[in-house]
């Protein structure tokens, strides 16, 4: 299936990017990569572009911080190392920005947020507000408060539901893989990446859960699930590999780099 996007005209932008982009495994920051991804996002808003960060990374880097060599297993644990995390991101995000003139603003959030009228209408229009002062939204979950009943709980999902309050032109998450493969490209050295995935495909469904093997690629099942609720809605959601973020200016530029989350025929 062959479904092109002029990108030329997208004007929006989410940015998802997770962990695995941002910290080495012990929790400490990869700061060759961070700057990277923030010297092409300011590059990509002089050029016009509207852009919101989802950045993960909080409860890792708040481990690397205070040098535990594993995630805490207790929910109190894992808060309070979130807490310690988020400072430190923003705190660099805010420094490595700056550097460009680009200003930033923090938002955290929850699941009421989306599901509750009032706070939604006043979210969105704190992020509309913000664009139109020019400042660039990083936002998390606010993990040092989510309980059950309110958390998103992964931040792909979190990205589409910010893609769609704020009625993003794209949302594209930046993954450890290259895009969504037809099959588990571990295992398959034939597997080919797609360059359209269809939602509604089983077959496609089947490769993004690594059917038969016990980990999930590149992070696929919320990826799929966060693009099957921006897709309907008219979003362009990417999922590319985060690994080198100048690669974002060649897919600006229009190369077929990641793989299009559509909407085609069902297949089962
Ligand atoms: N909010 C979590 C963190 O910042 C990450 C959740 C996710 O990556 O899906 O550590």
């Amino acid at each position: 299936m062959s479904t092109t996007v002029d990108k030329s005209k997208l004007q929006r932008i989410v940015v998802k990017v997770g962990t695995s982009s941002l910290t080495y495994p012990s929790g400490k920051i990869h700061l060759r990569k961070m700057e990277e991804l923030i010297t092409v996002l300011s590059d990509l808003k002089n050029r016009g572009l509207e852009i919101i960060l989802v950045s993960s990374g909080a409860i890792a880097v708040g481990v690397g911080k205070m040098g535990y060599d594993k995630r805490p297993a207790d929910l109190p644990g894992k808060q309070a190392c979130a807490a310690i995390g988020q400072c430190e991101l923003m705190y660099l995000y805010d420094k490595f920005f700056s550097q460009y003139h680009v200003k930033v603003a923090q938002i955290l959030l929850t699941k009421d947020a989306f599901e509750v009228d009032e706070r939604r209408e006043n979210v969105t229009n704190t992020f509309l507000r913000l664009l139109q002062m020019d400042v660039l939204p990083i936002v998390n979950e606010n993990d040092s408060v989510t309980v059950e009943e309110i958390i998103v709980g992964d931040n792909d999902t979190l990205s589409a539901l910010v893609a769609l309050i704020v009625q993003a032109d794209a949302l594209i998450m930046l993954s450890d893989i290259d895009g969504v493969y037809d099959s588990d490209p571990r295992k398959n050295p034939d597997a080919i990446k797609l360059e359209t995935a269809n939602l509604n495909s089983k077959r496609v469904r089947e490769g993004v859960s690594g059917a038969g093997s016990s980990h999930a690629i590149g992070g696929m099942i919320t990826k799929f699930s966060a693009a099957s609720l921006t897709t309907p809605a008219g979003i362009h959601t990417w999922v590319m590999n985060g690994e080198e973020p100048k690669d974002l200016y060649r897919f600006f530029d229009g190369e077929p780099l990641g793989t299009l989350f559509v909407e085609g025929e069902e297949d089962d």
